[in-house]
């Protein structure tokens, strides 16, 4: 492999504090079979502060090559000193692809590369898939979740973030070999933004949740919230809700599933008083196995769950509730 490449497709690695963002395998994942579709190399570029180790790491995930950016200069996320590192390294390599996560800093970050680079970006895609004339195509929700688009891009490089949680990771292989081509920031510009430090960390975690139990408008009030919250911490889970709570105000919008929220995967999802309108499915129809409890048998929730109840959330949930706790009590009788 030589030293010097042109026309890769190129995976942004993010990471906080030298821990890769699994989004960016799940993109190693996706960019792998791109490049091979294509008849090119896949690449990846971190930036960062004593993360060599961590360039490695994306070799096992199916890079080709990593841009290893090394340097005191980029030990904290700066939007506007990150940008100009990667606008001169897509000049410099011009990459066919470039993918980075729809995570917060994702969808801070590939807006400005992309503007400064005069290029399209096609955000929060679904799916990207390579048609027969070695096109990519790229899939998102358009109008509020009801179609999905199917996008082409003729500029140069074709940038897209995708979201988390919608494609696989490729299984972390070390005998994988590749190169890692380290390279210097260039020289650091005063960017006019100095980080005071963090004020807030997410409280829950939806995307990473095994179990989520999640409610809607078919709870009466906040405090009914608890009920499911109890359901959901007996099932080692954690509380999910529909849109319309977070509009309440009831609860903050990191709880929130769907088109507009969090989208999910866990192993189970309990659906309680949700319709399943097509903006909430988008955000939870891959979870492993769902259960929806409804008291409309014709709730649009049903066609997606593998298991359904027919009655009030106010009855089913404590039923549930207490058979958990008998369980884990002992006794399994009843
Ligand atoms: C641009 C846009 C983005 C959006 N993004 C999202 C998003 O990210 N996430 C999201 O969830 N929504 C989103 N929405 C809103 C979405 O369209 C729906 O309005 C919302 O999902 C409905 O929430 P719900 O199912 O809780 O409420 P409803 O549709 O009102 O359903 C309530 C359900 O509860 C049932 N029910 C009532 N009482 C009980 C009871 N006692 N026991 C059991 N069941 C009961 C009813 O039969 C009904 O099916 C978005 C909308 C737009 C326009």
């Amino acid at each position: 492999m030589s030293t010097s490449a042109k026309g890769g497709v190129l995976v942004y690695a993010e990471h906080e504090n030298g821990v890769i963002h699994p989004v960016s395998f799940e993109l190693l994942g996706k960019g792998r079979e791109i490049a091979d579709r294509l008849g090119v190399e896949l690449w990846s570029v971190l930036l960062g502060h004593r993360v060599k180790r961590q360039a490695e790491e994306l070799v096992y995930y199916g890079a080709d090559r990593v841009f290893l950016y090394d340097h005191p200069t980029l030990e904290v996320f700066d939007v506007v000193r990150y940008k100009h590192v990667l606008v001169k390294l897509v000049r410099e390599t011009e990459p066919l692809v470039f993918l980075v996560g729809a995570t917060p800093l994702g969808r801070s970050l590939a807006p400005r590369v992309a503007a400064a680079l005069n290029t399209g970006l096609t955000a929060d895609c679904i799916d990207l898939q390579v048609d027969k004339d070695g096109e990519l195509i790229q899939i998102r929700p358009a109008f509020t979740g009801n179609i999905l688009a199917h996008i082409k891009t003729r500029s140069r490089p074709i940038m897209a973030t995708v979201r988390y949680r919608v494609m696989k990771a490729p299984k972390r292989d070390t005998s994988r070999r590749g190169v890692v081509v380290e390279k210097r920031p260039g020289e650091a510009l005063e960017t006019g933004l100095r980080f005071l430090g963090k004020v807030s960390a997410r409280r829950v975690n939806l995307a990473d949740a095994d179990v989520i139990v999640a409610g809607g408008r078919g709870l009466k009030r906040k405090e009914d919230l608890k009920l499911l919250e109890e359901l959901a911490s007996l099932l080692g889970g954690v509380l999910g809700v529909s849109r319309p709570l977070v509009d309440e105000g009831w609860i903050s919008k990191d709880y929130q599933v769907g088109f507009s929220g969090n989208t999910v995967k866990p192993r189970l999802y309990v659906a309680c008083g949700i319709s399943g309108s097509p903006q909430h499915l988008a955000g939870m129809r891959g979870s492993d196995v769902i259960v929806a409890i409804n008291i409309d048998p014709s709730a649009p929730i049903f066609r997606v769950a593998d298991y359904g109840v027919v009655g009030d959330l106010y009855e089913v949930v404590p039923k549930l509730i207490e058979a958990l706790k008998r369980i884990k009590g002992g006794s399994v009788d009843g």
